[in-house]
């Protein structure tokens, strides 16, 4: 079942230019990131029945607030864990409930989801990770490198959901998307390299305006 964290957070950088609502679905994650800043409370921590929100919970909670806000980023753990049903259903009800732009954040893994919702046109932009080099590495013979970044055993097929997703926001082409990498302490500067020239190739490819970001690792809060 979808459920949401109770915490809302207005935001002005999460989406340049925007003031929007950041909302964290409470379903988990299928990774265990280095540093990741929502372990403790959204995957570590399992839905509290008192204070998790259900869908219905949180469309009241949301209708109206495009009086304030201009968009909704709906984050995770991984917000597309959900089935797809329950998010094509939720997603549809944000869009009548709400005039602004919807924009989700991802981390690849689940690209036929992504294309459905971009598709159906229930989503405005997305903001994916690609937090390594998917297009070099080797599942096997690095598989020490995905561990100590992403905490799961790679396999090719995981590769390939990633890259399969970076290319289908590259491709829908919204200025609302973005790809983006930690710079993760861990990893010399040859995989950061290689990242940028692998989505600046696609960018060229689909003559694409979502732009790229390596963004400085923060380490989380203690
Ligand atoms: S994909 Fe995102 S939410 Fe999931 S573990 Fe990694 S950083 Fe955390």
């Amino acid at each position: 079942m979808l459920t949401f964290y109770p915490r809302f957070i207005r935001t002005f950088t999460d989406l340049p230019g925007h003031l929007s609502l950041l909302i964290h679905a409470w379903n988990g994650c299928n990774m265990r990131c280095y540093g990741c800043h929502n372990d403790a409370e959204l995957i570590a921590q399992r839905p509290i029945p008192h204070l998790q929100l259900n869908a219905e919970q949180t469309l009241e909670r949301l209708a109206g607030s495009d009086t304030m806000m201009d968009a909704v980023l709906f984050s995770g753990g991984e917000f597309l864990m959900a089935r797809m049903a329950e998010l094509e259903c939720f997603l549809g009800r944000v869009r009548t409930i709400f005039n602004g732009k919807i924009v989700i954040l991802t981390n690849g893994t689940f690209p036929e989801k992504l294309r459905r919702l971009l598709e159906l046109g229930l989503i405005d932009g997305v903001h994916i990770d690609m937090k390594l080099p998917f297009h070099t590495l080797d599942p096997k013979e690095d598989a020490d490198v995905f561990e100590a970044i992403l905490g799961v055993t790679p396999s090719a097929r995981l590769c390939r959901d990633i890259l399969a997703s970076v290319e289908l926001v590259i491709r829908h082409n919204s200025r609302l998307s973005q790809v983006r990498t930690v710079r993760y302490p861990l990893l010399s500067e040859e995989f950061f390299e290689q990242i940028a020239s692998y989505v600046g190739q696609l960018q060229r490819k689909f003559d694409s305006i979502v732009p790229y970001f390596l963004n400085p690792y923060f380490p989380p809060p203690r």
